[in-house]
């Protein structure tokens, strides 16, 4: 049986997706771009979002977790899809082979690992200062790495966002290494990494946040678009007198009577508390306040500015994540992976 209509709804603008691969691609230079579609595409759905990505003509996608594969499977050739946390298991050893997706190599451990299996063509990542997942610059010289068939070598950086001289240091980091050892591609970038110029490029690209509509770095305000966006039902309206209160522990007292509306929309749904008191839903561009604390599964809103909504009228959560981000203590990373399972 069918279930009824949702009362939140997400939808992808495909075409702002595909606009802002290609906008990175372009901005890669002699680079290619691939594509992070880790945590189920920030949160967008793997479903949606990888064919668009796939048809306007990435073809490396990154996931972290081997239990990633599948979903992207469905729609992209195994082999072009990396998988970022690298073979901690001997089951993953055999996941990988029997899936064909490619891991990308953390440390010596998991080159041995992957070595004493005859893994076949690799990843490598080298850690170059964020102090997380990769082998050492030191460790290169090792034959366990030097025995690896890499196709691509890969760092990350920590401070992309920022103007620091952290990235030059990584990337002057990046190139000795490189000297070090064969491979096929070398990647250093993510989206803010693709706005520091054409020296970071390298061969690939691997861009996350921006295809879904971050703005990392100003310089990429021009050529990204927004990507997600969020409609949500009022599913019941009332009228409060002065000194009615809303919400759990009251925080929101009426100074006066007041149209009020609640929406189906809370924080199992990813708008978090501090997302709540302070901003607000869109109604036709009309700005309707949230009042009081955010529940599990809903918000009140203040409708005196839109006395005629009525029940099953659809509101909009603002999802300009640069926008969305300064008004929560919320990254947009953080404001896109949260959404939860509700979103139909
Ligand atoms: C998540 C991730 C990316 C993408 O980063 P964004 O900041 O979202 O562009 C790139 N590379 C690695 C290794 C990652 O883990």
């Amino acid at each position: 049986m069918l279930s009824p209509e949702r009362s939140l709804r997400l939808r992808v603008d495909q075409e702002a997706l595909a606009h802002n691969w290609r906008g990175l691609d372009t901005l890669s230079g002699m680079a290619t771009a691939g594509a992070a579609v880790k945590a189920n595409c920030y949160g967008l759905g793997v479903d949606t979002c990888v064919p668009t990505l796939r048809d306007a003509g990435c073809e490396s996608f990154f996931v972290a977790h081997w239990s990633e594969v599948v979903a992207l499977a469905a729609h992209v050739a195994p082999r072009n899809i990396a998988v970022l946390h690298g073979p901690m298991h001997d089951d993953d050893v055999a996941y990988a082979k029997a899936s064909g997706a490619v891991p990308v190599i953390n440390s010596l451990a998991q080159a041995r690992r992957w070595n004493g299996a005859a893994g076949g063509a690799c990843h490598l990542m080298i850690d170059t200062g964020i102090n997380r997942l990769g082998v050492a610059p030191s460790e290169l010289s090792d034959p366990a790495v030097q025995a690896l068939n890499i196709d691509i070598v890969m760092s990350h950086l920590s401070s992309a966002d920022e103007e620091t001289a952290t990235n030059a240091k990584q990337l002057q980091s990046f190139r000795e290494c490189l000297r070090l050892i064969n491979f096929k591609r070398a990647s250093l970038c993510n989206s803010a990494g693709i706005a520091l110029g054409r020296d970071y490029a390298f061969d690939l690209t691997r861009p996350g946040i921006a295809l879904y509509g971050g703005v990392p770095r100003h310089e990429l305000r021009g050529t990204i678009r927004q990507v997600a966006h969020v409609e949500v039902a009022v599913i019941q309206t009332r009228m409060l007198n002065k000194g009615d209160t809303v919400g759990y522990n009251a925080q929101f007292v009426a100074p006066w009577p007041m149209p009020v509306g609640t929406v189906s929309l809370g924080y199992a749904d990813g708008f978090l508390r501090s997302r709540g008191a302070g901003n607000a839903l869109l109604h036709e561009g009309m700005m309707l306040p949230i009042l009081g604390k955010v529940s599990m599964d809903m918000i009140v809103v203040d409708l005196s500015a839109a006395p005629g909504i009525i029940e099953g009228d659809w509101l909009q959560v603002p999802f300009d994540l640069p926008n969305a981000a300064q008004q929560s203590s919320l990254s947009q990373y953080e404001l896109l992976t949260v959404l939860g399972s509700r979103w139909g």
